[in-house]
């Protein structure tokens, strides 16, 4: 499922993610091959072109260029524009209370997976606990209606069939007084396609669409065939009238040219995606985390806000003249080590970095260590928290009772601390390493 986007996009955003200098030549450079990468992926021109116009003008104000990491805000603004073409906010089906009948339409072309995605969807309502009724309304293509009854059973939801009938309005119709007399409240009404959008199947769609009134109209669109699903759609959306999109074949489409094109171009959203033959390969489609997805990463995003909200620019910059001026004392590393506490777990925190998902556990970061750190640091007083050359053996056991340790940890701390200060040392004269260093604190 979008492996060569992703993997596109995973490349190129390595190479930026960490940098904690970026010029505007930098992001017009990137953003030149993202706008490669789009179009690789089959995106549509016109959305393509707005996404580069978008993201340039976000990406190149001071706010970004200047940010305590570039790289990262510079992400997240790829991927809250991935967000956004891809829809926003997750759309769910309106379908009204169980007291009366919601009619869904299941609109497609032949071959693009509406039979199969008739079953999901019914299997995915009645799971939910609706009373869901299939009617076989696809008239054209011959094994269909034998399909969807297979389909039915293996699900245990009912389908309605007329035998030998011709008219796909009539079947419609029937199933929809079936649907009433029987108190169902769900109808999913799968129609019939052709091999692509012509008059005759435009006319027919429109005159069930009348008798069934929906309450969705769903296009269920190949998700491998690109940017012919999108003028599909679009077709479709003109003439029928769409409520929303199932994408199917969601797992085997490695380029997402679909999903990225959809929204802005026919203004429909994706509502689910189809992730393999089964009945129950059917998933809510989310943007955020189909972005996610594209861009190769972890969840960037949270892990930006969490660190805008517990690091300032400013104490930042000032931590910064401390190192350099070597007076980085043991209140500033308490002052870090509750940072990071703030931030949650460390396992959590590194599970959102990109490459780091299930990588580092919470044992091999040593939070306990951090915990007892604290603790040490807490039971000092003001004047060893500003100068830890003062604690001699007496203060040390002190601080060792005072927070439950033994003199034994406290001395491995200071060690640990010390070794830490003269590292800063000698780097602060190296800006990258200062801000690699920055970073681990
Ligand atoms: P229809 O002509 O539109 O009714 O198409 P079908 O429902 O018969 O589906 C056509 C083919 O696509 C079948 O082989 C399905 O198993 C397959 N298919 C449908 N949805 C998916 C999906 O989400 N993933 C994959 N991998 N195959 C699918």
């Amino acid at each position: 499922m979008l492996d060569r986007i992703s993997q596109k996009f995973s490349d190129l955003f390595r190479s930026v993610s960490g940098n904690n200098r970026i010029t505007e030549q930098n992001v017009r450079d990137v953003v030149q091959e993202i706008k490669v990468a789009l179009l690789e992926a089959d995106v549509n021109v016109r959305v393509v072109r707005r996404f580069v116009n978008r993201t340039l003008e976000d990406a190149t104000g001071d706010a970004v260029l200047r940010s305590v990491s570039p790289g990262q805000m510079f992400t997240k603004i790829v991927h809250d524009r991935l967000v956004e073409f891809l829809g926003d906010e997750r759309q769910d089906l309106q379908l009204k209370g169980p007291d009366t009948v919601s009619p869904i339409l299941l609109l497609g072309l032949q071959g693009s997976g509406k039979t199969t995605t008739a079953a999901k969807l019914a299997a995915r309502l009645s799971r939910e606990g609706r009373k869901v009724l299939l009617v076989a309304a696809d008239l054209v293509r011959p094994a269909a209606v034998d399909q969807l009854q297979v389909l039915g059973e293996r699900i245990g939801v009912a389908v309605h069939v007329v035998d030998g009938a011709r008219d796909p309005v009539a079947v419609a119709k029937a199933g929809l007084k079936r649907a009433k007399k029987e108190l169902y409240d769900t109808v999913i009404v799968d129609t019939s396609g052709r091999m692509q959008v012509d008059a005759a199947l435009m006319k027919e769609l429109q005159a069930v669409k009348k008798v069934v009134q929906p309450v969705e109209s769903v296009l269920v669109a190949d998700s491998m065939t690109g940017q012919s699903a999108v003028d599909i759609a679009k077709e479709f959306n003109e003439q029928i009238g769409l409520s929303g999109i199932i994408l199917s074949k969601f797992d085997s489409d490695a380029r997402g040219g679909a999903a990225l094109s959809l929204k802005t171009i026919t203004g429909t959203p994706i509502k689910f995606i189809g992730v393999g033959e089964k009945t129950e390969d059917l998933e809510p489609f989310y943007p955020d985390r189909i972005a996610g997805r594209i861009l190769g990463m972890g969840d960037v995003v949270s892990l930006v806000e969490k660190a805008q909200e517990t690091i300032d620019e400013q104490e930042a910059l000032e931590l910064q003249q401390k190192m350099a001026k070597a007076n980085f004392s043991l209140a500033d590393y308490l002052d870090q080590i509750q940072r990071v506490k703030k931030m949650g777990s460390m396992e959590s925190l590194l599970g959102m970095i990109p490459g780091m998902q299930g990588r580092v556990s919470e044992e091999d970061l040593n939070t306990d260590e951090l915990k007892y750190e604290e603790a040490i640091l807490q039971s000092m007083t003001r004047v060893e928290l500003e100068n830890y050359r003062i604690i001699g053996i007496n203060r040390r056991k002190r601080i060792a009772r005072g927070s439950g340790t033994t003199v034994y940890q406290v001395n491995r701390m200071l060690k640990k601390f010390d070794k830490m200060r003269t590292m800063m040392k000698k780097v602060t004269k190296n800006k990258k390493y200062q801000a690699q260093l920055m970073q681990q604190l």
